[in-house]
């Protein structure tokens, strides 16, 4: 099996189910779960921060960072693709009243700085309050420029606006970033992380944990997130055997973040040169394939062809292919090989 729907598809390891085993646990709704107070601390210090929150979810965590910053008959500011806007059954303006202002992306993945500027409202009864700009790094995969984070954050403060980083794959925004600046995955991160005022980090993704995030933020604005956690249902009792897990996480899987990157860069070349796959270059753990002309046709059947093999994908037109913890090269050269042979293309050459 080859699975390479998500990097949420990952087993823990033996090592993490080890310190989920050995944890120390209480009741976290108590505030007394050793474990759950012991990445509290990891996390917010991690990355700079006063306080965090660990939460089931990234969803809840940015419902929980929409509604600390905002209030009913605000709005945010964010991208059409960003998970926060898309992707979360609108929850914000379903529990919060918050109403999302979205804008499109650059092919980049980026916000223009004119758009964002243009959709500040004005002082005025007929407008909703414009309170916070939400980011999204990495974004379908790609790496904000570093210098652009630093931009769009410094014109939202600027003009009076919170700022929220959706950093469900912070981690390997980093790793990407480090690898530019010639810099450490850790120091990456939280040069990132001390752009915003609060950032929602998953354990659950690359980092190869179970189940969990974090939010993190100053001590007040962390204070308001844990009531609204209660309030969605997110306050959980011995989750110190799921904060274990992502200690372990943090300890051990940041830096092998850049092998998934790897291999995702060996998958996109392993599929150059097939007529009517349009491979875009990966920057991170997803590889995106558009299939244009007459493949675009024989989508599902590619699927089928591919699931027939045991290899997992997502998408229709526009396959995803995100490496992770469980998978390894032999793994991302099957698929490329089965790919290759639904095209009836030559094996790829792997120098
Ligand atoms: C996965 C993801 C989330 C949160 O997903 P959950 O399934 O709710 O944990 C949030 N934002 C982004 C960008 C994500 O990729």
């Amino acid at each position: 099996m080859v699975d390479l729907r998500s990097d949420t598809v990952t087993q823990p390891t033996a090592a993490m189910r080890a310190a989920m085993l050995a944890a120390p646990l209480g009741d976290d709704v108590f505030g007394g779960d050793p474990s759950v107070n012991a990445l509290q601390e990891k996390i917010a210090g991690l990355l700079g921060f006063e306080a965090a929150l660990f939460v089931p979810t990234g969803t809840q965590s940015n419902l929980c960072a929409i509604l600390s910053h905002c209030q009913r008959g605000d709005e945010y500011l964010v991208g059409q693709m960003a998970h926060s806007y898309r992707w979360e059954g609108g929850g914000a303006a379903v529990f919060g009243s918050v109403q999302p202002q979205p804008l499109n992306h650059q092919p980049d993945g980026t916000l223009a700085l004119a758009d964002i500027e243009a959709a500040i409202k004005p002082d005025d009864a007929h407008f909703a309050r414009t309170r916070l700009l939400a980011l999204e790094n990495t974004l379908g995969g790609k790496l904000l420029p570093f210098e652009y984070v630093q931009q769009a954050t410094a014109l939202a403060s600027s003009r009076g606006l919170n700022r929220h980083l959706d950093g469900a794959r912070l981690f390997n925004a980093a790793v990407a970033q480090a690898a530019q600046t010639g810099g450490n995955p850790l120091a990456e991160a939280r040069r990132i992380a001390q752009c915003f005022d609060s950032v929602s980090v998953c354990f659950s993704k690359g980092l190869g944990a179970p189940v969990g995030s974090a939010l993190c933020g100053s001590r007040d604005f962390i204070a308001r997130a844990h009531r609204i956690r209660k309030m969605a249902g997110g306050g959980m009792r011995q989750a110190g055997v799921l904060a274990a897990a992502a200690s372990h996480a943090l300890d051990h899987h940041i830096h092998r973040l850049a092998d998934d990157h790897a291999l995702a860069q060996r998958m996109a070349d392993g599929l150059a040169g097939i007529e009517g796959l349009q491979v875009e270059a990966p920057q991170t753990n997803i590889v995106f394939v558009d299939l244009t002309g007459t493949a675009r046709e024989q989508s599902s059947a590619l699927l089928k062809h591919l699931a027939g093999q045991g290899i997992q994908a997502t998408g229709l037109y526009r396959l995803r292919f995100v490496t992770h913890l469980d998978v390894d090269a032999v793994g991302v050269d099957r698929a490329v090989a089965a790919i290759r042979q639904f095209f009836k293309q030559p094996a790829a050459n792997h120098a």
